[in-house]
């Protein structure tokens, strides 16, 4: 569709961000055009079934709350460490350098509950593949995970294993 093509094609290349080397993928002008964003939001959850949305800080708290209004559902933050005053339930996962860990809000996610996780990027995978953990951890179920951009030269696919992942754009 046409208004998708011209909505990703808002999306910004920044080399050397955050360190030299790398190509950084930024959505922002594609965020802030009101077209794009509906355009978007419409295409993450189109034809999915779900009881709530799940966000990955931070930028996936952005888009996350824009397919939980237009879908009807509410939204979860998936949260990094130290932000929440009621923690459910967390998961460390590895990064190229490091590590990193994801929380669950308390009181958000009932068991039973069928889950779409909505982030911009993956790239490693490594991310989505903790949030998805993190959800089926709670006995909840993930339907699917939705991201905008998809760098399928990092495998990530490989780490979210038996989840569906729809991608609105490959590089
Ligand atoms: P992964 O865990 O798949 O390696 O990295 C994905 C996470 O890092 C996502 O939460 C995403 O927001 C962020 N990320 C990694 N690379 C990029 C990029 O090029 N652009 C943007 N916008 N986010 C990125």
């Amino acid at each position: 569709d046409a208004e998708l093509v011209r909505s990703v094609d808002l999306i910004r290349e920044v080399p050397d961000f955050p360190e030299p080397g790398v190509l950084f993928r930024d959505i922002g002008p594609m965020l802030s055009d009101s077209t794009a964003l509906r355009a978007i939001t419409a295409a993450l959850g189109r034809d999915l079934e779900f009881d709530v949305v799940a966000g990955v800080e931070a930028r996936g708290f952005l888009l996350g709350a824009a397919v939980a209004q237009h879908f009807g559902t509410g939204v979860i933050g998936l949260r990094k460490p130290g932000k929440l005053p009621a923690v459910a339930d967390s998961i460390s996962y590895e990064l190229e350098y490091g590590h990193a860990t994801l929380e669950l809000p308390a009181d958000t996610l009932a068991a039973g509950q069928r889950v779409l996780v909505v982030d911009d990027v993956l790239a490693t995978g490594g991310t989505l593949g903790a949030a998805c953990h993190l959800i089926a951890q709670a006995g909840a179920e993930v339907t699917a995970a939705a991201v905008v951009m998809e760098l399928t030269g990092l495998r990530g696919r490989d780490n979210v294993s038996g989840t569906e992942i729809r991608t609105l754009l490959k590089a």
